[in-house]
């Protein structure tokens, strides 16, 4: 038998549909964010990085790099084994009641990314509700798909934050039956914001639970990083709250908080906690440390937004296709695949700059888009630069430009 065509076979089909992704081999240069050197085909080149999920570069702040240095220096560096057997350290004690107090809660768990807190911590949760009903955001990530799937109860999926398509669902379960709302709080693709508020009214009014996914707002919204539900004054008003540590925070981890019994529940229960290795002391430590720092500074969230509001003004007024976003998400539309990874392609040889194209299945067929992510460290110069470059793709790939605005202009 020959088994490697089935591989070739599973390869060439996605050549064929262009959905084939390669990967930059990238270096960042800790202390010159957003530059980086990109290993090439043909050497060496430095370029500067517009898509990173590390949005407010904290994966570089001396504070964060200190803290993760320091404890490895004085602890070492792995875990030693799972949280049951020899992997709960001080430093993920410590940061546990960090994330709890940071959303308001009783508790939270750790786990190894936001993926498997997603994944884990809702099939978990879905199977201690008996006779569940999940009713689920059309654009979920697919992270929570996964976990809802292993939940195995029933689901069904309200058409994207849509309030009265969600109630219609809640009022068809009845009042008796358990019933869990999911959904994201700020969607990454897109850049808009749930209606947080008249989600949790509407699980109020129809007793169901709430789970929403922070990932792409912690550290970035509220007063103190709490995300979307801090800034909207609902955080004491949604069931479980799950954040990653990957993004703003720039280390590595998932989380969720909520009411002890349920954090106690899900430690106990779910096996993507039980059965792997707890994180490492110094990505805790280092977590920590971020979280702290934005706990109480505002600059990075408030220079964020002014840097996101100035990129939409200079590239809407260049004429060039900018979707709607409410948040730091720049996304530029471009609604062709071959054309998507070409103007990557070139943007990154020519002109150094990475960004990564985003087609299907990340985003539906027909709304390929670039997403721009500009941090607190895109200076005026390269934003003017990146325009200037993203012009000259569009002309050269005879991409349509809007009408240049009077007003932005
Ligand atoms: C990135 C992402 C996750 C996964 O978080 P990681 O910590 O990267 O595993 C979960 N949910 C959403 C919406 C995401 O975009």
């Amino acid at each position: 038998m020959d088994y490697s065509q089935f591989f070739s076979a599973a390869l060439n089909r996605l050549h064929d549909e262009r959905r084939y992704r390669v990967f930059a081999d990238l270096e960042r240069i800790a202390g010159r964010f957003p530059h980086a050197i990109w290993h090439s085909p043909k050497g060496q080149r430095n370029v500067v990085i517009w898509c990173s999920n590390d949005y407010l570069g904290m994966g570089q702040h001396p504070k964060v790099v200190g803290a993760m240095v320091e404890t490895a220096t004085r602890v070492g560096t792995g875990a030693g084994g799972t949280r049951n057997i020899a992997g709960t350290h001080h430093p993920l004690v410590q940061l546990e009641a960090e994330l709890a107090d940071l959303h308001g809660k009783e508790a939270s768990l750790l786990f190894t990314s936001g993926y498997v807190s997603n994944q884990t911590g809702i099939a978990t949760i879905a199977k201690l509700i008996p006779n569940c009903l999940i009713l689920s955001d059309a654009l979920n990530h697919n992270s929570m798909i996964e976990g809802i799937r292993q939940g195995g109860c029933e689901r069904k999926v309200f058409r994207h934050s849509d309030l009265a398509h969600l109630e219609e669902l809640l009022r068809e379960a009845g009042p008796d039956r358990p019933k869990l709302i999911a959904c994201e709080s700020l969607y990454s693709m897109d850049g808009d914001v749930a209606p947080l508020e008249h989600i949790c009214d509407l699980a109020e009014r129809y007793g169901a639970m709430t789970y929403v996914d922070e990932v792409h707002a912690v550290g970035m919204y509220g007063p103190r990083g709490g995300g979307i539900a801090e800034r909207d004054g609902v955080m004491h008003r949604i069931d479980v709250l799950e954040g990653t540590l990957a993004k703003a925070f720039g280390c590595l981890g998932g989380y969720i908080a909520a009411k002890a019994e349920i954090i106690d529940a899900v430690r106990s229960y779910a096996p993507g906690f039980i059965f792997t290795t707890a994180l490492p002391p110094a990505i805790c430590s280092a977590a920590t440390a971020a979280i702290r720092h934005l706990k109480t500074s505002s600059w990075e969230r408030e220079r964020h937004q002014e840097r996101a509001a100035r990129l939409k003004a200079i590239l809407n007024a260049a004429g060039l296709p900018v979707m709607s976003s409410d948040t730091h998400i720049v996304p530029l539309f471009v609604g062709d695949p071959e054309k998507c990874k070409r103007a990557t392609d070139i943007l990154l040889e020519e002109h150094g700059i990475y960004i990564q194209p985003i087609n299907y299945p990340t985003v539906p067929k027909g709304t390929e888009r670039l997403r721009i992510t500009p941090s607190p460290y895109h200076d005026d110069g390269l934003m003017d630069g990146l325009a200037e470059a993203l012009l000259q793709v569009w002309e050269r790939l005879g991409l349509p430009l809007r009408k240049r605005s009077m007003a932005a202009e």
